[in-house]
């Protein structure tokens, strides 16, 4: 490949901190989100810098259906009749919520630049996306080195699940049409030297459990001790699906292999960095992690599935509780999901531990959510892209690329999959030890989204040449 004149903090930063200052939440936390018009804005702003750069055939427009999201969907021809297949790119704009207070004088919209790093709310996660993608595309142009058709996904739902994803999908097929290769640029990596790939991420199913026992609550000398208690019940029903004492989830449903490919990979993430997923807890001084080192750890956050309470309703809060047997429980179980388990097999084996005879006769539902977060495996890639995902790295930063698995879900990796199926996907980001993409103070490492420009820049040229 021909040297590229590219740099991402000269052509970017300026409109990223722009970006920064547009409240752009994704809708899950910000109700008004359509009244707000912030997405709108974050959408306008977007497409008019794409607008001002220099691709030969760029078209670009903001994709409407009512009561949705908008979505940024950008076509760039080809520049060669002999790079033919298309290749996508994905990113999203909506944000997470500020989550706490950050730090002295940073703040979520507004943007810092301090030691090489842009602080703000989207910077990294995923704000950066459109100009990696854009920029990496110009800059092969102006290098006259040639690309196949390209297609950008830039969607504003990503945060809340990705609930726009696929109806916009539909209305675009013919437009998209058919996809061979995609690079999402919302992914995670474990150190900022190098391109790192996602080798897996875990599914999600989320339900509600209740108990139920009385009409209403009732003094507790009379009705303790004779009335089984919700809470009770609800504890006795969890050790169905949890080993209260060392956290293992019991239903083999939930479970899976580590495929040996995986395994390797995490031996060698563990021999070099140690124990990056136990360094990334926030614990307590004295809280003893799961996991015996950090190759356990690594295995354990990809892999095991999980279970979290995240709500609890029917109980008081402890100002207002008197002596009360309560009518009901209800609590909100989440669960994280190996890769490979198959999320409606693991959500049917969960509702039937829990309904099972029902102690004391109580009455007992499970509801589960409506959106199944499936997991998701990078399938064995082809030789060719295997090559270029190494070339990819090596000219991005000099160094070969690394595999990682991320203990979160893109349910939408698993869809386009389904929907693809000679698809290869090629999950990468810039989301390193520190970026604190859900939390106060998240970051963007300019050299990182440097670099994993460089890498898609390569990885396009070497998608077109592979076609030749
Ligand atoms: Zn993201």
């Amino acid at each position: 490949m021909a040297e590229l004149d590219l740099d991402f903090t000269r052509d970017a930063l300026a409109p990223l901190e722009h970006y920064i200052t547009i409240p752009c939440i994704s809708p899950d936390y910000d109700a008004n989100w359509e009244q707000d018009g912030h997405l709108d804005s974050a959408a306008h702003y977007l497409t008019s810098w794409a607008k001002t750069r220099a691709i030969a055939d760029l078209t670009i427009s903001i994709e409407q259906l009512p009561g949705r999201t908008p979505l940024i969907f950008c076509e760039i021809g080809a520049t060669s009749d002999t790079a033919t297949g298309t290749l996508a790119i994905y990113g999203h704009f909506d944000k997470q919520p500020p989550l706490g207070n950050w730090s002295e004088g940073l703040d979520p919209f507004t943007p810092v630049v301090r030691d090489g790093k842009l602080y703000g709310r989207g910077a990294a996660d995923d704000g950066y996306s459109l100009f990696a993608a854009i920029l990496a595309v110009e800059a092969l142009e102006k290098a006259g080195t040639k690309h196949s058709r390209i297609v950008m996904l830039i969607e504003g739902s990503e945060e809340s699940g990705s609930p726009d994803l696929e109806p916009y999908m539909d209305v675009l097929s013919e437009r998209i049409g058919d996809l061979e290769l995609l690079i999402c640029l919302d992914s995670g990596a474990q150190s900022y030297d190098r391109l790192w790939l996602t080798q897996s991420l875990r599914g999600n199913v989320t339900c509600t459990l209740h108990v139920g026992v009385l009409e209403h609550g009732m003094h507790s000398g009379e009705a303790g001790g004779v009335v089984p208690s919700s809470f009770r019940i609800m504890r006795h029903l969890l050790d169905r699906i949890e080993d209260s004492s060392t956290g293992e989830i019991l239903l083999d449903a939930l479970h899976a292999q580590v495929p040996a490919e995986h395994q390797a990979r995490f031996v060698e993430v563990a021999d070099e960095l140690g124990d990056p997923v136990g360094e990334a807890i926030a614990s307590l001084e004295g809280l003893e992690l799961h996991g015996q080192s950090g190759l356990d750890r690594l295995i354990t956050q990809a892999w095991k599935p999980a279970l979290a309470f995240t709500g609890i309703s029917g109980i008081p809060s402890i100002e207002i509780a008197g002596n009360v047997l309560r009518a009901s429980t209800t609590a909100k179980l989440s669960f994280r999901l190996p890769p490979s388990v198959n999320a409606q097999v693991a959500a049917q084996a969960i509702v039937e531990a829990l309904e099972a005879d029902p102690p004391h006769g109580a009455l007992v539902s499970v509801k589960v959510d409506r959106a199944l977060g499936q997991g998701w495996e990078c399938k064995a890639l082809d030789p060719w892209l295997a090559t270029a995902i190494e070339e990819a790295s090596l000219s991005g930063f000099g160094r070969s690329a690394s595999w990682t698995s991320e203990g979160g879900s893109i349910p939408f990796l698993a869809q386009l999959g389904a929907r693809f199926s000679d698809l290869a996907i090629v999950a990468t980001g810039v989301l390193g030890p520190g970026a604190n993409a859900h939390g106060p103070d998240e970051s963007l490492d300019l050299a990182m989204a440097n670099g994993v420009t460089r890498a898609v820049a390569s990885l396009i040229a070497d998608f077109a040449a592979k076609a030749q």
